[in-house]
């Protein structure tokens, strides 16, 4: 072959291979499940597998919202919360598994996460809508019956929780939701890549966005309705907790749903949000809650104690602070506002 005829032969075979370029598909869901609109995207070379994944993944996202409820009064939850202090068997292996985490979680955290405040959750009036604030003998009532280290746990029995407690998975499930679905999406033929978001506050990342390149990911600024800035992601989950997320006023006064386990009451710490980003939902979820409680100090040693994650703390002042793994990932919408790189 001459190398005009090579030259020839390779330009065909290039527009044969760019012709044939496999074009990624995309699959959108929206879903109504844990009190919020979650929309799945998924991505891949084959629109069918991708539907099939995106119609599992729904269907995967009622299971879990089913059994991790605590209003529904067919859940796991409900059954335990309404137990009188009597054994309940976890309906799956993974409920009791999600259980033994987040309660690992809440004591790495020093009960700043407690799954068990839930009765002060309810209190506030957040689970009904119906707000109120609670005088301070029954919030020192209701701080008294928060204790994660009072659930029992027993392979043979289930779990048990003392009379008068109740618990809710509402700090970690969205974030766990996004574990469990990203661990058979990775590994799903056709499927290359996907964005689940999972209410306003737990994104998961599976692989980069079609075209390449990072997800991009607008974190809210808690301060009002814009954007605070841009957060790039790939392969990891991203959760946000902040007081602006479900509040109420009264007396010219902002209560919001992230309790201070000590207090029974909003945790009022100086941060207005938190931005954790980790290769496990449960623990980005759970983490902006409980370093949302913590407040700036507590949660900037925690992490450099632990220094698996990244993190990105807005005061109530505005200044924003994030540790160096986001240094470059994060562009805030207002490019001369400030940001401090913890070290
Ligand atoms: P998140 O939006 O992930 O920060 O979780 C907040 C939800 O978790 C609330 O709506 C409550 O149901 C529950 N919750 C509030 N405060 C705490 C806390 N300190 N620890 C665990 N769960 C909490
Ligand atoms: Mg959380």
């Amino acid at each position: 072959m001459t190398a005009a005829r090579r030259l020839l032969a390779l330009a065909v075979l290039c527009a044969l291979l760019a012709g044939c370029a496999p074009q990624t598909k995309q699959v959108e869901r929206t879903v109504f499940a844990m009190d919020t609109v979650l929309t799945l995207t998924v991505c891949g070379t084959d629109r069918s597998a991708c539907q099939t994944a995106a119609d599992r993944a729904v269907t995967e996202l009622s299971a879990i919202d089913k059994a991790l409820s605590a209003t529904g009064e067919d859940s796991f939850v409900w059954a335990l919360n309404h137990a009188n202090g009597a054994w309940v068997q976890p309906p799956e292996t993974w409920v009791d598994a999600l259980l033994a985490d987040a309660l690992t979680l809440c004591a790495e955290t020093g009960g700043a996460l407690d799954l068990t405040a839930y009765p002060a959750v309810q209190a506030w009036g957040f689970t009904s809508g119906e707000y109120r604030v609670p005088d301070r003998t029954e919030l020192e009532q209701l701080a008294s019956r928060i204790d994660y280290r009072a659930v029992e746990r027993s392979e043979r029995q289930g779990v048990r929780l003392p009379e008068g407690m109740e618990l809710d998975f509402g700090a970690v499930a969205k974030g766990y939701a996004g574990d469990a679905l990203a661990a058979w999406l990775r590994e799903t033929p056709g499927v290359t890549s996907a964005l689940l978001n999972l209410g306003q506050s737990s994104i998961q990342t599976i692989g980069e966005r079609p075209g390449g390149g990072p997800w991009r990911i607008a974190i809210q600024d808690p301060s009002g309705e814009g954007t605070l800035g841009v957060l790039t992601a790939s392969d990891c989950a991203v959760g946000t907790s902040g007081g602006y997320q479900r509040y109420f006023e009264s007396d010219g006064q902002t209560y919001w749903h992230i309790l201070d386990p000590e207090t029974a009451a909003p945790a009022r710490s100086g941060l207005a949000s938190v931005t954790v980003v980790s290769p496990s939902g449960l623990t980005s979820d759970g983490l902006s809650t409980a370093l949302f409680v913590m407040g700036r100090e507590d949660a900037v040693a925690w992490w450099r104690e632990r220094q698996d994650f990244d993190v990105l703390l807005v005061e109530e002042d505005g200044s924003i602070s994030l540790t160096p793994g986001l240094a470059e990932s994060f562009t805030p919408s207002d490019p001369g506002r400030e940001v401090n790189v913890l070290s």
